[in-house]
């Protein structure tokens, strides 16, 4: 899940100035978990807004903003509220934002920040385990990731500055290294892991702006058929 938080109503504003009439679209998906986009969100938005003075025409939420058909046809639904909108809010990550903004060439404002992709603990606790490296390791440390998870980065090792299994960093965390030590200890890996150095990664996966583009089964077997 992309992780989110809601940016100042001020910054809002500021960004929305020139602008009179507004459209709201929030997300059903992340920024619903979130609790920074969603049917809620979206409706105090609508209020704060209208109370700063801003008309707004008409508010939506698809069930995933950053699915950009899915966006477009329910933006569709509501043409005329979108059409005399001068711009556009949208409370999601910023996937979601440029979504809108691939579909109209009016003024797009982010209303959230994106954080990180996010396991969620429990409902509203919410951790970065996963930075997306394009190459996952984790296999190598217990299921566990040191690149996210220590603030140092440390592959091959730990540190040493952790104090009682607490990250010297931030000592409200637990220092990873104790975490995949726990686990390889009892999967009887830690030998292994501990005689390993990290192999050298290959930077260029990551190296952005990062695509993904495959044919989905659905077509292809529909291909197949006809
Ligand atoms: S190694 Fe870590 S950052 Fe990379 S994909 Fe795996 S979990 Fe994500
Ligand atoms: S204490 Fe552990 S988690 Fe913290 S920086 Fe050092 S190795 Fe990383």
């Amino acid at each position: 899940m992309t992780v989110t938080e809601k940016k100042q109503f001020e910054d809002i504003l500021a960004s929305l100035e020139g602008a009179q009439k507004i459209f709201v679209i929030g997300c059903g998906d992340c920024a619903t978990v979130c609790e920074t986009g969603g049917e809620t969100e979206v409706a105090e938005m609508k209020k704060l807004l209208e109370e700063a003075g801003k008309t707004v025409t008409g508010t939506v939420v698809p069930d995933t903003a950053c699915e950009v058909l899915l966006t477009k046809k329910d933006m569709r639904k509501q043409q005329e509220a979108v059409d005399e909108a001068d711009a556009f809010l949208v409370l999601s990550c910023g996937a979601g934002v440029q979504a809108v903004s691939s579909i109209t060439e009016k003024m797009v404002v982010p209303g959230c920040n994106s954080l990180f992709i996010g396991d969620t603990i429990r409902k509203g606790q919410l951790f970065e385990w996963c930075s997306a490296c394009a190459e996952c390791v984790i296999g190598d440390y217990a299921g566990v990731c040191p690149i996210t998870r220590c603030p140092k980065g440390q592959m091959s090792g730990p540190c040493g500055g952790s104090q009682d299994g607490k990250c010297e960093v931030d000592p409200e965390q637990d220092c990873v290294w104790a975490i995949i030590y726990e686990r390889a200890k009892k999967l009887g890996t830690w030998d292994k892991i501990a005689a390993a150095v990290a192999a050298p990664r290959d930077h260029r996966k990551s190296t952005k702006p990062r695509k993904r583009v495959f044919e989905p089964r659905r077509l292809s077997e529909t291909k197949a058929k006809s």
